[in-house]
């Protein structure tokens, strides 16, 4: 691979982490409706990603590969709207250039699809293959041509930790998408799909999480908040288990922690940290999730707003589910 190459990997490719967040981002992208991960050494020895989506077709494969491919803009406006998301058809030329990468796509109506081993970004021929309708890749020793990186990287169990991670936000952000993770051979999380909210914590978070789930909905000022509250689980002294998303971002806040804990305390629940996933939508204009894309810091134009809307919601809900 070319050193600007590398660079710019770097900036892409923090982490295995970041390589499933990017290549799931696509399988969503591409309309897939079922995507499934598979990790080994979290995600250093191999991170396989398989999507039912639109697929890519076998003469467009290298090009996928190469620095500022997009098939996702179109003209300079498309980029100046979308170019804050991480559009930039930079996270595949930037994966391929850190690891050894196999992709097979078919597209939807054809019966063969085809399939390109690239190895430090540099692509062998193209073959043809029988293929499901959708698109693997598998993405093997990462780092392996980049020394100074691998030497940087924690051990598996925390990488591990940062992919489940992942997968349980792309989960209950998505509950119309069915996810699996098997980690190691073994399968750790698999939503239905089915659309629901509920259904996706169950998946992600677990049996005993969604056992105790009080589902919250109200709103105030415009401001709607939906999802579900929860005993903490035992053991956990920590807000781990408290997921807020604004307009279907993850975003941590101070602000909706407060009015989440001091709805929960004013209903005199037991436990000081409840478990929720909050789903909160706002006007837009009303909220400026900041800047870095990889962030998940929020500010909100009215604060007491957002605060007494979370508050209240979960006040009443839990008054009212007899809590
Ligand atoms: P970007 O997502 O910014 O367009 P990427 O480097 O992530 O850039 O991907 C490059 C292109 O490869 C995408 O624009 C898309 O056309 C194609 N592609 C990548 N992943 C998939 C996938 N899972 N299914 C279908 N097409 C894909
Ligand atoms: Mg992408």
């Amino acid at each position: 691979a070319h050193l600007s190459d590398l660079i710019a990997a770097g900036e892409v490719v923090e982490r295995p982490a970041s390589v499933v967040k990017e290549l799931v981002e696509n399988a969503i992208d591409a309309g897939a409706t079922t995507i499934a991960v598979d990790i080994s050494r979290g995600g250093m020895g191999r991170i396989r990603i398989t999507d039912n989506g639109c697929g890519i077709a076998p003469t467009e494969l290298p090009t996928a590969f190469l620095r500022h491919a997009t098939s996702k803009l179109h003209t300079a406006e498309d980029l100046g709207a979308i170019a804050t998301l991480g559009f930039r058809g930079e996270a595949l030329a930037a994966i391929c250039a850190v690891s050894r990468l196999e992709i097979t796509s078919c597209q939807k109506g054809e019966s063969q699809g085809a399939s390109l081993f690239l190895e430090g970004g540099v692509p062998q021929t193209v073959e043809t293959v029988g293929a499901p309708q959708g698109t693997t890749i598998c993405v093997e020793d990462l780092f392996y041509n980049t020394p100074a990186r691998l030497k940087f990287m924690r051990k598996d169990s925390a990488e591990t930790a940062a992919i489940s991670g992942l997968m349980q936000q792309l989960s209950l952000s998505h509950p119309d998408l069915s996810f699996r993770l098997k980690k190691d051979g073994q399968e750790t999380l698999q939503t239905a799909g089915d659309g629901k909210l509920q259904s996706a914590i169950y998946g992600a978070l677990g049996a005993d999480f969604a056992k105790t789930l009080v589902p919250v909905k109200g709103s105030g000022d415009g401001i709607s908040v939906e999802g579900f509250v929860t005993q903490p689980l035992k053991g956990r002294g920590s807000r781990g288990m408290q997921f807020f998303f604004v307009n279907g971002r993850l975003v941590k806040s101070a602000l909706m922690t407060s009015a989440l804990e001091e709805g929960y305390r004013a209903q005199l629940m037991k436990g000081r940290f409840p478990g929720c996933v909050l789903h909160i939508t706002l006007p837009v204009e009303l909220v400026d999730v900041n800047v870095h894309p990889a962030k998940t810091q929020v500010k909100f134009a009215k604060e007491k707003a957002v605060f007494d809307a979370v508050f209240y919601t979960v006040l009443d809900c839990l008054a009212k589910s007899g809590g």
